[in-house]
């Protein structure tokens, strides 16, 4: 009596941290073969991904091949398989010791006191220790102070006048974080109670089955299964599905491991995340990139290239490559640069230097440079692109949009925040029926790393499917570590471009740390505001062709007429094109000013203006002033303003 009533608090109380397990979709299950099952666990929102659990079953017990990383994605399958047979589970074999494949193994040893747990013995030795010590810092500090930043923001929410709209996904977040938390922290580590070091073959009723290890490929002790007569193989972590990651991985017997794979018979290959394949083609082409990694990596590194420079170098030979297997969809390039072929370039270089240990590796480190920001930047804007094409223009564009944003507007000048972008948006049938789809062809970032421009090209398509080509220029600043658009200017063309070839990156000479120092951003400020009012003081008096090539640079672009398919390049052309035949080259039509304002990176080498550009003599029917945006960049806080991009 007195046990159960403590059983039945210790409920109540487990009740809030558990409504978010509640609510947790059931493992996805596919039969890869006659009573062979894999089970996908949905991720933990934002903070963990679970890996695969496959259940072999049989008329004498049932093996589960990866025991999932929570209790509670183990307590899942488990109901699955009891749901579907009588028969005890006799064994749990865990492919490798990453949390996401042995965490839930306490669920089978307390359900089945009789289940033998395998794994390779250096497996075995991984858990005893540094598994469980390189999962430490994420428990006792990353975690926790992941949860108590999302806490404070909606704190935040809560208290402001407007809740933020992102209020219900933080919620989500919170609950998907402290489930998670929770769940790590109840974990039992389960020692394995049976070893192998090459082969071990286990007979399950009437079913043979093969565990093998092929040498260390993602971790010095790595368990594949293989079913010889259904054909099934499973590869644990050996290949993810779409991308495998690479860390503190054995670059020259992973290719090797991978071989021996791609000689076994197979119709399934049931990978360590992501659903199962049906031919080999992930398998090799995967083997093919670390394969030319390993190649590559001796070269750079012959050069006296770093591991970093060698990453860049071989992601442009990589390009066919990395498509067969990201399809190219960007937010799986991310992945294949940065789990993948950055971190197995990181071990091939370790391994260059001498034999690898069975030490866990640290995830590398990386200092970001002009480039690697401006791929950052360019990757973002990808990625708002690509998350664009599933709804209409205004979620699409106002997703990216700072809450300060300025944007210029065909009625009412410039609109100056992201609620009021949208009610201009919103104005424009086309922007709420319609869909974009854009791609940037050039980027450039500030010295501090936190400003930077993109521009390029879309195609607005209309219901009726109409597609009308668009050019626009983004200027963007990064907050809390994200890039979003402070300042957007978008323009209708009367065709596509007829190539959107990108532009190599106005990148800075290196970066430079950001200052907060208010009287250091207001002298950037004044000298910039100061440029736009010489540039159009000058064009009084030479003309505005001749102040175009003046205050451009030799790289700006121009986003030009609505005749011109394509942005203008080039300072020269630029003034040709926008004083037209017969210009005078001593006076001006127009002048202009940055009377909306300006915005200028701390290092005070990129910035933007906008404002005004007003005709001397208004005509009728014409528009007083039209807006327009600017963007700037110079060589060093010393250095002349000259425009690159408007
Ligand atoms: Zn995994």
């Amino acid at each position: 009596m007195r046990k159960s009533l403590s059983l039945l608090l210790l409920t109540c109380i487990a009740m809030p941290m558990a409504s978010a397990g509640a609510s947790r979709p059931a493992p996805k299950k596919v039969e890869i073969a006659p009573g062979v099952y894999v089970f996908m666990t949905a991720p933990y929102g934002a903070v963990g991904l679970d890996g695969n659990s496959i259940v072999v079953t049989s008329n004498d017990g049932v093996l589960v091949f990866d025991s999932n990383g929570t209790p509670a994605a183990a307590a899942a399958v488990l109901a699955e398989i009891r749901a579907m047979t009588q028969q005890p589970v006799r064994y749990v074999v865990h492919s490798h010791w990453h949390w996401d494949h042995w965490y839930g193994a306490q669920v089978y040893t307390k359900a089945f006191p009789g289940v033998k747990i395998v794994a390779h013995e250096k497996t075995k030795a991984m858990m005893a220790g540094p598994a469980i010590a390189f999962n430490k810092p994420g428990l006792d500090s990353q975690l926790p102070d992941y949860i108590r930043s999302i806490e404070k923001r909606i704190s935040a929410g809560e208290a402001a006048s407007t809740p933020p709209a992102d209020l219900p996904a933080l919620r989500e977040a919170l609950a998907d974080a402290r489930f998670f938390l929770d769940q790590k922290t109840s974990v039992t580590h389960t020692a394995p109670s049976v070893t192998f070091k090459d082969r071990l073959d286990i007979t399950l009723g009437d079913r043979q089955v093969q565990i093998l290890n092929f040498g260390r490929a993602v971790t010095p002790g790595d368990a594949v299964m293989y079913l010889p007569k259904e054909r099934v193989l499973a590869t644990g972590d050996l290949i993810v599905n779409p991308i495998t990651f690479a860390l503190s991985s054995y670059p020259t017997e992973w290719v090797q491991a991978l071989d021996k794979l791609d000689a076994l018979p197979a119709d399934v290959i049931v990978t360590g995340h992501g659903e199962p394949l049906r031919d080999k083609q992930l398998l090799q082409a995967t083997r093919d990139v670390f394969r030319e990694l390993l190649t590559l990596g001796k070269t750079s590194h012959a050069k006296g290239l770093d591991a970093d420079q060698a990453v860049a170098a071989a992601m442009t030979t990589l390009q066919p490559l990395m498509v067969r297997i990201t399809g190219d969809v960007p937010a799986r390039n991310n992945a294949f640069r940065s789990q993948l072929v950055d971190w197995y370039m990181h071990r091939v270089y370790e391994e260059l230097a001498g034999p690898l240990s069975d030490e866990i590796a640290p995830i590398p480190q990386h200092t970001p440079t002009p480039q690697s920001t401006v791929d950052e930047l360019l990757a973002a804007d990808r990625a708002f692109a690509a998350a664009a094409a599933k709804t209409t223009v205004v979620p699409a564009l106002s997703a990216m949009f700072a809450d300060d944003v300025v944007m210029p507007t065909p009625t009412a000048g410039f609109a100056r925040s992201k609620d009021k972008a949208i009610e201009a948006l919103n104005t424009n049938p086309d922007n709420l029926q319609g869909r974009l789809e854009w791609t940037p062809v050039r980027g450039g970032v500030s010295a501090d790393g936190l400003h930077g421009f993109t521009f390029g090209y879309m195609t607005l398509t209309r219901p009726d499917n109409t597609r009308i080509p668009v050019k626009y220029l983004s200027y963007w600043v990064k907050r809390g570590g994200a890039w979003r658009v402070a300042v957007y200017k978008r323009a209708r063309a009367e065709q596509s471009p007829p190539t959107r070839d990108v532009l190599a990156p106005s990148l800075p000479a290196q970066l430079v740390p950001p200052t907060t120092d208010a009287a250091v951003i207001a002298r950037h400020k004044e000298s910039l505001e100061a440029a736009e009012k010489a540039f159009s003081d000058l064009a009084q008096k030479v003309g505005v062709g001749a102040a175009f090539v003046a205050n451009g640079r030799p790289d700006a672009a121009n986003m030009g007429a609505p005749t011109e398919p394509m942005f203008t390049l080039g300072n020269d052309k630029i003034g040709a094109a926008v004083a037209g035949p017969g210009s005078p080259t001593d006076s001006a039509a127009i002048a202009w000013a940055a009377d909306e304002g300006s915005i200028v990176a701390s290092s005070g080498d990129l910035g933007v203006t906008f404002g005004f550009i007003r005709p001397h003599k208004p005509q009728a029917g014409r528009p007083a002033a039209n807006p327009f945006i600017t963007v700037w960049r110079r060589d060093g806080p010393n250095a002349p303003w000259r425009y690159i991009a408007e």
